[in-house]
């Protein structure tokens, strides 16, 4: 089992929002204070006290009134003596600066009165000072309005937020220095060579069409997460030097149904005014699945993005100069109508890479790091089978981290093997306390694998023996190939089922019991006895036939909504076949171990001790014992 982190490295663009929000905030708060301001200059700066219309005639009658100011039916003026005014039973302020209001249908008398008492009368014009008024009336609104505008800034940055619905979410990689080239991908030479076409075209288009050519609009690039996929497509937009669009499959995907395909339509729009282009669709799969699969009905918003998709594909011409790449890990689940021709036809391959690829790959990835002078890349890369490029790259990685931990200066194969450890088997439990009995039992479950493995002949060579918990196994038996296989033989299969199931036979044959750490051993040789049975005619029972009719697998949902393609009787006689492959592999390795009892408690009690022995050891031990 290899475990591949997604180390993908983002896209160099400006994701870089923090100064421009917090100066949106420096302004908002300007904003509030400003307003603030105003309004408690409008308000109560000019320290007027409101007082009743009532109140300030009897004033006047009292003839305690020194001045006025008359703007429209406002009156602010000044008392010759303060006066009080009631707020309270008991508590009342006094005030010599009043303002108060005229009634809005006037008082005809009020002037002869200020008059009579013989009060100074300013008159200001009436429309004081509307635009203030106006501008303070608005204030709260433009406020709302402008933090609705700055998150709506935010929010179109950062991809979130309202307003971005149904917005193309495309990255735009244009076209900048440090592009992506082909030589940044090692291995994948076949892919290369396809792709070296795309990139020819897209930089002299007229050449192509001038003899005839067509070339293909939509292109999918196919295989295992982390082999490159990603990497090589921007890599195409690199050597073209045109720009790239990029969005993963799950970007057209949101809660309202109808948005993913506006998104859809939109990109494509954006895409044809940058022409020549690339769109790549990562991840197709997240979209592309087979419409109405699955149980409870089809996904709506799903079909409905997809079909968008199908359309633009067809919708556009090849003269566009605009290239649609696509990939994806999961081809089997693909609606079919997206392989049909016109849209992405061509199938390219990225496989796991070779022994010799992924020492290119190391070499790439170890240029800027610190390695031991007898460390060969060669060695680690023939060390490392089934891993992808992505595994590669964490795995230097790990170790970089793991010299800074162990406190040295450069890479030794310590620090390979810790990485590689735990990248295929997760990172140790060093709190987890077992009893005796279970780490005897464990040791023995692993002996049982090992020393199987070390008796068959066509098995691959065993690497090590570790009982060490992680968390991914309590303990594993490591096998590593001499050379790369392509292809395997029935007496390979049989006897890797025998090692699998090894650690069930030693719990039986020395403890009498059966543990659940067998557990997954089963689940995996009864997947791999099923395949040679349905897919690999490797049953005495269905010889020469694949009653499955090469089907692989399924996803979820469509397996168990799956109309089988051979009858209950046929199916009956598959479990049969099954299981008498499986029952065969076990009472071999129960023999096996049997007849190496000695050495199967030798190799356990010493595991016991060290927790970990490497293959080596084994075969001393296997030698001395029998
Ligand atoms: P995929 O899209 O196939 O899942 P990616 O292209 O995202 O894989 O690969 C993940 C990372 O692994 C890349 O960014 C790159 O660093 C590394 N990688 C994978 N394959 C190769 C390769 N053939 N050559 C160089 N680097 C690789
Ligand atoms: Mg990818
Ligand atoms: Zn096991």
């Amino acid at each position: 089992m290899t475990s591949s982190k997604n180390t993908e490295e983002n896209p160099k663009e400006t994701q870089n929002q923090t100064p421009f929000v917090k100066q949106n905030k420096f302004w908002i708060i300007i904003l509030i204070i400003v307003t603030l301001f105003i309004w408690s200059y409008y308000f109560t700066g000019l320290n007027y006290t409101e007082i009743s219309y009532t109140k300030f005639k009897s004033e006047l009658q009292k003839d305690n009134v020194e001045e006025v100011t008359l703007k429209g039916l406002e009156v602010t003026g000044s008392l010759k003596s303060p006066s009080n005014i009631r707020i309270t039973k008991d508590n009342q302020i006094q005030f010599r600066d009043f303002i108060t209001h005229v009634p809005s249908f006037g008082d005809e008398k009020l002037l002869t009165l200020l008059n009579e008492k013989d009060v100074t009368v300013n008159t200001e014009p009436k429309p004081d000072n509307s635009f203030a008024y106006t501008l303070i009336a608005f204030l709260p609104l433009l406020l709302i309005a402008g933090l609705i505008f700055f998150q709506y800034k935010r929010s179109q940055g950062q991809g979130g937020g309202i307003f971005s619905i149904g917005k193309n979410q495309a990255k735009l990689y244009s076209r900048s220095e440090e592009a992506t080239k082909f030589d940044d991908v090692a291995g994948a030479e076949s892919a290369k060579t396809e792709l070296q076409e795309i990139v020819s075209f897209l930089k002299n288009p007229e050449d192509i069409f001038q003899i005839g050519g067509e070339v293909p609009k939509g292109l999918m690039l196919v295989g295992p997460p982390g082999t490159g996929k990603t990497l090589l497509a921007r890599a195409v937009a690199g050597e073209a030097d045109v720009p790239f669009f990029s969005i993963t499959g799950s970007d057209f995907m949101e809660m309202f149904v109808g948005v993913g395909a506006k998104r859809v339509r939109n990109l494509f729009a954006d895409a044809k005014n940058e022409a020549p282009c690339i769109i790549f669709i990562d991840e197709l799969d997240a979209i592309g699945r087979r419409r109405g699969a699955g149980l409870g009905g089809g996904h709506d918003e799903r079909e409905q993005t997809l079909n968008q998709l199908l359309s633009e594909l067809d919708g556009f011409e090849s003269k566009e100069n605009v290239i649609v790449m696509t990939a994806t890990n999961r081809p089997d689940v693909l609606d079919p109508a997206l392989s049909r021709p016109g849209r992405f036809d061509r199938q390219v391959t990225v496989d796991l890479p070779s022994k010799k690829d992924r020492e290119h790959i190391l070499q790439i990835y170890a240029q800027n790091k610190n390695l031991d002078e007898d460390v060969k890349l060669e060695e680690i890369a023939r060390g490392t089978p089934g891993f992808s490029g992505a595994d590669l790259r964490n795995l230097l990685n790990e170790a970089t981290l793991l010299v800074a931990r162990n406190n040295k200066q450069a890479i030794s194969y310590q620090e390979i093997e810790q990485a590689r450890d735990k990248i295929l088997m997760g990172l140790e439990r060093h709190g987890l306390a077992l009893t005796e009995d279970e780490k005897r039992l464990i040791a023995y479950h692993e002996a049982g694998h090992a020393i199987v493995g070390n008796i068959l002949p066509h098995a691959d060579p065993i690497h090590k023996v570790s009982i060490i918990p992680r968390t991914m196994a309590m303990g594993a038996t490591q096998q590593f190939p001499e050379q790369e296989r392509y292809i395997y033989k029935r007496e390979y299969m049989q006897e890797r089922l025998a090692i699998m199931l090894g650690g069930r036979s030693a719990e039986t044959l020395i403890f009498n019991t059966a543990t659940s750490g067998a557990g997954n051993d089963l689940q995996e040789a009864t997947k791999l006895a099923r395949k040679m049975v349905l897919e690999w005619g490797m049953s005495e029972e269905f010889e020469h036939m694949a009653p499955a009719g090469g089907q692989g697998e399924v996803f979820l949902g469509e397996e168990l909504a799956q109309k089988k393609e051979y009858s209950e009787k046929t199916n009956q006689l598959v479990d049969e076949a099954v299981e008498s492959i499986l029952k065969q592999a076990y009472s071999r390795a129960y023999n096996i171990l049997n007849e190496h009892r000695d050495a199967l408690k030798a190799l356990a009690e010493i595991l016991v001790e060290e927790e970990e022995i490497s293959g080596e050891k084994v075969d001393e031990i296997v030698g001395q014992k029998s």
